[in-house]
């Protein structure tokens, strides 16, 4: 089922609407985005929606449609796995971790010892789900840093909001040094 986060919001007040992170470890395969709340576009009049929407469950591969704020058109929503790393909307396949940065490509580029502490710190985590929200907190006390911002990021053009959590995740990697793939800003 796919929701306006507002919606959704007052239709399941005790329900969240964070990202989460699989921590897998597994050489290929470190992290992978499990998203929960992502932007959208219509590919009809090009604009990004006002609001992020929330991705509650798929069946046979499809999350839902919803109608255009702007123009009216159908924006249709599919999925792949049981792991939302990815949806396919308006002829196009969203990568979350491209998207949002999630990828451990972005760790191993803090550097040898921190990367080593963090994998260190996730190794309790191993096949397990956690918030975004959490792997920041891991992220942060291990390599001692404060990253307070409410930079709002932009990593694609066509979707260019991101949901707070991913926001805190970016000014995460960007403040241990990360550089940002070109692009984003
Ligand atoms: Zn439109």
């Amino acid at each position: 089922m796919l929701y306006e986060e507002s919606e959704y919001k007052s239709k399941f007040p005790g329900k969240t609407i964070q990202n989460r992170v699989y921590i897998r470890l597994d050489g290929r395969f470190m992290i992978q985005p499990d998203v929960k709340a992502f932007p959208l576009y219509c590919t009809a009049c090009r604009r990004t929606q006002p609001e992020m929407y929330i991705h509650d469950g798929s069946r046979y591969g499809h999350v839902g449609a919803c109608a255009c704020s702007f123009c009216g058109a159908e924006i249709n929503v599919n999925d792949g796995d049981n792991i939302v790393t990815f949806i396919r909307t308006g002829g196009r396949e969203i990568d979350f971790a491209d998207l949002y940065l999630i990828d451990w490509k972005y760790i191993h580029a803090m550097g040898e010892s921190e990367e080593a502490k963090i994998l260190q710190a996730l190794q309790s985590y191993k096949g397990r789900f956690v918030y975004l929200d959490e792997l920041c907190d891991i992220v942060a006390r291990v390599l001692e840093i404060n990253a307070k911002s409410t930079h709002s990021f932009c990593t694609d053009k066509e979707y260019s909001i991101l949901p707070e959590d991913v926001n805190r995740w970016i000014n995460l990697l960007y403040t241990a040094g990360v550089r940002l793939p070109e692009g984003v800003f």
